[in-house]
């Protein structure tokens, strides 16, 4: 039975799961990493078409599941039992290969893993997620859409940022109450734009959204003034959600360097 607090909805829509497989496009010489296996809807297909598979899997009621279900690939499979929000994501990589990190989110999870996922983006090829339409819509906001924030200023820091396709309710057993959507996350190999200091640039980002309705000048005032938001060339009239990720960078790096 699924479990509501692991943010359990196994996939069960096997048009969809091919879907999914043909996004990912696993490759013979990859490393593959799954978030969330559950009862292993996709799993199999990627160990089939990947050199190796590691999973993440909090459940611990699934692991002896999967470890039976998945028992003749056992030379390229490791289940790891435990929490992916606490994992180590560098433990995993072998030489100095990339790692291709995939998964059906638990929804519940989804923003603060992506965040923690965001800071391995050197040792990632790419990310293929399952989430929340509603976070995708978050993943990929421009300056000015209602979803524009610091989920999306930071995973485009480190990604590009590609939707894919819809996956309705009716995909999932059970159906959760929100529509889904398959999200790529394609870190740059090269930051078009590296901040001097990452810890400001969190900073400033989540100073400035500290409350979305008010003006620049105020949600900053703890880091700096009116003045020198201007000085930036930048209307600290603005509300946040109009700031572009290159000006979030320009006063981090201003702070950086006072
Ligand atoms: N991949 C399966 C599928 O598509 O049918 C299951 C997806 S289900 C939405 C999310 C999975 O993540 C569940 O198996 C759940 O137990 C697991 N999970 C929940 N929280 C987790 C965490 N913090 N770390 C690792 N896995 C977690």
């Amino acid at each position: 039975k699924a479990r509501k607090r692991f943010g359990q909805n196994f996939l069960q829509d096997q048009g969809v799961i091919r879907r999914i497989i043909r996004a990912i496009a696993p490759g013979e010489t990859q490393h593959l990493v799954e978030i969330g296996p559950g009862l292993g809807a996709i799993t199999e297909e990627l160990l089939d078409l990947c050199q190796r598979l590691d999973v993440v899997e909090l459940d611990r009621d699934l692991v002896p599941i999967l470890r039976t279900k998945f028992f003749s690939y056992a030379e390229k499979f490791a289940i790891h039992e435990g929490d992916a929000l606490k994992f180590d994501f560098a433990t995993l990589q072998q030489q100095d290969e990339q790692l291709r990190v995939v998964g059906n989110l638990p929804y519940n999870i989804s923003t603060p893993l992506i965040f923690h996922l965001l800071s391995y983006a050197d040792q990632i090829e790419d990310m293929h997620f399952m989430l929340q339409k509603e976070v995708v819509d978050r993943l990929a906001a421009k300056p000015g859409d209602s979803a524009y924030g610091r989920l999306g200023i930071m995973a485009q820091y480190y990604c590009q940022v590609e939707p894919l396709f819809l996956v309705p309710p009716h995909a999932f057993d059970p159906a959760p109450k929100v529509d889904s959507a398959i999200v790529r996350l394609i870190p740059y190999k090269e930051l078009p734009h590296p901040a001097q200091d990452i810890s400001k640039l969190e900073t400033v980002v989540r100073t400035a959204f500290g409350q979305r309705r008010k003006t620049l000048r105020n949600n900053l005032k703890p880091l700096l003034d009116a003045n020198e938001i201007e000085a930036l060339g930048i209307d600290p009239g603005l509300r946040p959600e109009r700031l572009a990720l290159i000006d979030f960078i320009r006063i981090s790096d201003y702070l950086s360097s006072k």
